[in-house]
């Protein structure tokens, strides 16, 4: 597996490659936004690390035009209280968001979760579009249609959505939810997760017979497409 680490601190960017190599990782390093999409662009790499405060391009601009070329997954490092940035980051692409300063444990167990979550089947398609069954997303307009009608939803409920769609057929905890959708600052109830899953079944028309919302009880939710034939 290799990572590729877009940092200029050059501090960070030798403890990183050290951590990682000794977890078994092959790393390059670039220390500034452009060298790094060039590098980035080589579709090289399983994952990158991408610094968001970054000299000549900074984080935000590299993975926007990274993600009109490449799917390959993101993890951001932003700064603490950092929030905009977090938000906006996820939602032109990043698979997830670390802040600084960060336990290198936390680091690896992200990393995992994203090469686990991201492998091939992902369905991202260069055309911004996510689709399951007749429901579609289109990521740049945030627009979401069911069998070709327009369906309305609140800015979280469109969140939850596209994040259940980026992993389909993966069961996602009430705090993997809270933590993407709502962001790591929320301290509230998790019980704001299966509400909202209640309104966008609502929304979205999820009815019993072709569901795809699922409950996994004790744990969270599944996004499956049953009509599809394996
Ligand atoms: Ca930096």
């Amino acid at each position: 597996m290799n990572i590729l680490i877009i940092e200029d601190e050059a501090e960070i960017v030798r403890f990183l490659s050290l951590e990682l190599q000794h977890e078994g990782y092959s790393v390059r390093s670039c220390t500034n936004g452009r060298a790094g999409l060039e590098e980035a662009m080589t579709g090289d790499f399983s994952l990158i690390l991408l610094d968001v405060m970054l000299p000549e391009l900074n984080g935000m601009e590299v993975l926007r035009r990274l993600r009109k070329e490449s799917a390959v997954p993101v993890i951001l490092v932003t700064a603490r209280d950092a929030v905009m940035e977090k938000v906006n980051g996820l939602d032109i692409g990043a698979n997830d968001y670390i802040t600084k300063p960060f336990h290198i444990e936390e680091l690896l167990a992200r990393i995992r979760m994203v090469l686990r979550t991201s492998e091939p089947s992902m369905p991202y398609s260069p055309e911004g579009t996510l689709s399951i069954g007749d429901l579609v997303l289109t990521i740049s307009s945030r627009q979401v249609t069911r069998a070709g009608e327009i369906i309305e939803l609140t800015k979280t409920q469109y969140d939850l959505l596209e994040y259940l769609l980026r992993n389909r057929d993966i069961v996602l905890t009430r705090d993997q939810i809270l933590s993407h959708v709502w962001g790591y600052e929320y301290s509230g109830n998790s019980n704001v997760v299966d509400v909202y899953v209640r309104y966008l079944r609502n929304r979205i028309h999820d009815s019993d017979e072709s569901k795809i919302i699922e409950t996994v009880r004790g744990i969270g939710y599944v996004l499956r497409d049953k009509t599809r034939k394996e």
